[in-house]
């Protein structure tokens, strides 16, 4: 049976580039970058320079990027850190109702502890309103967090225009920038962004190792306590391999990027446009081109996304429905309520994600496979 990959947007394989450069830092280059001698020194250089490569990418200074564990270590200290950072000066936070979890959770938690939080609304292609969001802002509010691209529907917010109202008005401005960063042109000085997200698994790096953009002149405190690496900002022997990799991932983004996002848009279009026509009583979510290069996202009547996904799975496809079930529960997705989505449509949905190793060939089997599992699960 063929086994086709759709799934990009929960993660990447690594580029074999990538797992390349890593492996003597597993090795022959082991050192803590902490050591003061040559075994140390030459893992400090490579972690420096990786440092380098990731800020030069990303229009910043390479002192102003530290490593973390995963983009949801990344958010939770941008989030937790900034609030409590600036708590004197005013308990109010603006999101939008989008967010990824790792941004809603630490959120979540900071309203409980007495912040007062607005949850921007989105219109049915899933984008934020800039004047509403402007609205938003008061004299109490701290911190406005805002998702680039949506994970399961794939919009691209105007962060360069909101990030320039939020950054008038002298609030910090965070960006999960997870989905973008490899995929889109991304740079920091342009979205106005004051804290920034990515995560090397996204972008054909390894698992367990991510960034946080920190604008030079923010002040935010340490997450994990017990040493003072990454300046004081980011305690724990660091993972030097990983920068390593995420650094060579980006770098063969860079590369590549404009090409590989050329294609994925055929391909892409070519499933939003065959999709419906193929099959009856299906909606395309999302922005139509204010979206990610890799995105396709549907829903459909009467069919269960579960099932289609088992279904899939069985004929050789990996999808998914657009969101993790991290509670257990059923719970139709908070971005598909947010778009307006009707419980029954929200959870028939199908995310269809591409990336760099997808062909039309992929795309013309799910073309044919998908048709007859909605067909066959309709009938039951
Ligand atoms: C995957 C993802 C995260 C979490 O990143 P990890 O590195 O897996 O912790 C956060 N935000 C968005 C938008 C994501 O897609």
């Amino acid at each position: 049976m063929q086994r086709k990959y759709f799934d990009y947007a929960s993660t990447t394989p690594a580029d074999p580039e990538v797992v390349k450069v890593m492996t003597p830092y597993f090795y022959e280059k082991f050192g803590n970058a902490s050591s003061p001698h040559s075994v140390g020194r030459e893992a400090q250089k490579a972690l420096e320079d990786s440092r380098e490569t990731l800020a030069r990418f990303l229009g910043a200074n390479a002192e102003e990027f530290i490593f973390t564990s995963g983009a949801t270590e990344s958010n939770n200290q941008a989030i937790i850190g900034i609030a409590r950072q600036l708590k004197n000066k005013g308990k109010h936070i603006v999101v939008s109702q989008i967010e990824h979890h790792s941004v809603l959770e630490p959120i979540y938690y900071l309203e409980k502890e007495g912040y007062t939080i607005t949850y921007l609304p989105v219109d049915p292609v899933g984008l934020v309103d800039v004047q509403n969001l402007k609205k938003a802002l008061t004299g109490q509010t701290i911190l406005v967090c805002l998702i680039q691209a949506s994970n399961e529907i794939g919009t691209i917010q105007s962060i360069a225009e909101i990030g320039t109202i939020v950054r008038e008005q002298n609030i910090h401005f965070h960006v999960d920038a997870v989905q973008t960063v490899g995929h889109i042109p991304v740079n920091v000085k342009e979205l106005h962004a004051d804290t920034l997200s990515l995560s090397a698994h996204k972008f054909y790096g390894p698992k367990g190792v991510a960034a946080l953009y920190v604008r030079k002149g923010v002040r935010l405190p340490s997450f994990l306590m017990g040493g003072g690496q990454e300046r004081g900002l980011r305690a724990s022997t660091q993972n030097v391999a990983g920068a390593v990799g995420l650094a060579k991932a980006i770098q063969l983004c860079q590369d590549t990027m404009a090409q590989e996002a050329d294609l994925q848009k055929k391909l892409r279009d070519t499933l939003l446009n065959e999709i419906p026509k193929r099959i009856a009583g299906v909606i395309v979510n999302g922005h139509r081109t204010q979206r990610l290069p890799n995105n396709a996202h549907f829903s459909f009547e009467k069919v269960s996304g579960e099932s289609l996904l088992m279904s899939l799975d069985m004929a050789g496809i990996a999808a998914s429905m657009g969101s993790a079930c991290t509670s257990g529960a059923m719970e139709p997705s908070h971005v598909l309520r947010a778009i307006g989505l009707s419980d029954e449509l929200a959870f028939g949905s199908l995310r269809v994600t591409l990336g760099r190793w997808t062909t039309e060939e992929d795309v013309d089997y799910l073309l044919e496979e998908l048709p007859k599992v909605v067909k066959r699960l309709r009938k039951v």
